[in-house]
């Protein structure tokens, strides 16, 4: 059955990974590069690696962005026609996972600074529908959730709607006037995340930021009365905790313990979401064990889209998030 497979395929997550380039720090310690890009779908590790190693040489996945690619082909490639899914009323999120400094900022600023071109390019060749945008931004550290487009946001709290799910309680949802309105306001956004704490790496290695854009759109002219006149959908752009906060699947009990202050309870539950979600939506799937799982829970799986990006240092002294990251990413396949 034609419809059957169109289905199931769409509900498929799109997984890359991003190489970034080695960084002056790590060229001055002569950390060298072990990994590799090989035909735009493989990361592979380079050094020699014993027969019978209890790791892969090698990783495959839809695509594949060396160090030489630009945030242009990451997002043509790799987020796209996700993204932009949100203009024919499927929701969509796009995800950046893994170890602090290995460019999950830098991409995902790239990537939605292209969606929203390529979104008001779109509206400006479709004059035939109206279009309402609407922005809204989130930070979730701790398990506390902030509004991103006010100073100082208390805490909010999340409630359960009958009809819209899951929703965040006195968030605030800017209509967009223009595109230089929404500039204007990812520029607050970023603002704001500097401000909260006095040591920004440490709270960007262990907040969630959540950008969503919500696109309406109604038919100017009604031919019909059918129910694609009004289009609805949400865009989510998702900067990650740092992935070295997610306790791996192999580490100690002792382990567990010393580290346990700092595993982040959403970064953990959503691994688990995805790797269900992945394997078929059979079961109990933990939606409602973390604040990012419960709030993006409309966005994954289902009838929603999703990209997921894992950018990954080459160097050799990362070698251990390195494959934490691949193997998230290959659960997420
Ligand atoms: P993360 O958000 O994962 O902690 P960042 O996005 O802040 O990491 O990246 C760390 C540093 O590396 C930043 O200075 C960023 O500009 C740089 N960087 C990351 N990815 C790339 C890339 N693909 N090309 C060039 N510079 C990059
Ligand atoms: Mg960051």
């Amino acid at each position: 059955c034609k419809m059957g497979s169109e289905e199931m395929a769409e509900e498929k997550f799109l997984v890359s990974v991003r190489l970034r380039p080695i960084n002056a720090k790590e060229i001055e310690k002569n950390d060298p590069a072990d990994w590799d890009c090989v035909d735009g779908t493989s990361v592979v590790f380079k050094p020699y690696l014993p027969e019978r190693s209890l790791y892969p040489s090698s990783y495959t996945f839809d695509r594949v962005f060396g160090c030489a690619c630009d945030t242009r082909q990451v997002y043509d490639e790799g987020a796209k026609e996700v993204a932009l899914s949100v203009l024919h009323g499927i929701n969509a999120s796009i995800f950046a996972y893994g170890q602090t400094s290995s460019g999950k900022t830098y991409t995902m600023c790239g990537i939605t600074a292209h969606t929203v071109d390529d979104i008001y390019d779109y509206i400006r060749r479709h004059g035939d529908r109206e279009y309402v945008l609407k922005f809204s931004a989130i930070e979730i550290y701790n398990e506390a959730v902030r509004d991103l487009l006010i100073a100082d946001s208390l805490p909010l709290r999340l409630l359960d709607d009958p009809e819209r799910g899951t929703v965040v309680d006195k968030l605030t949802e800017e209509t967009l006037r223009d595109q230089w309105h929404l500039n204007d306001l990812l520029a607050i956004c970023a603002a704001q995340r500097q401000v909260g704490e006095t040591s920004l790496n440490e709270m960007s290695s262990r907040s969630h930021q959540i950008l969503r854009l919500t696109v309406q759109s109604t038919a100017r002219e009604f031919t019909s009365k059918d129910s694609s006149s009004t289009l609805l959908a949400s865009v989510n752009f998702v900067d990650l905790a740092g992935s070295e906060r997610a306790a791996s699947q192999v580490s100690s009990a002792s382990n567990r313990i010393k580290e346990g202050c700092h595993i982040n309870r959403s970064l953990l539950t959503l691994g688990t979401v995805i790797r269900k979600l992945s394997k078929g939506r059979s079961g109990h799937i933990p939606f409602r064990d973390s604040k990012l799982t419960r709030i993006l829970q409309p966005y994954l799986g289902g009838n929603a889209r999703t990209a997921i990006i894992c950018t990954m240092s080459p160097a050799r002294s990362h070698i251990e998030q390195s494959r934490n990251t691949l193997l998230f990413a290959s659960c997420a396949k």
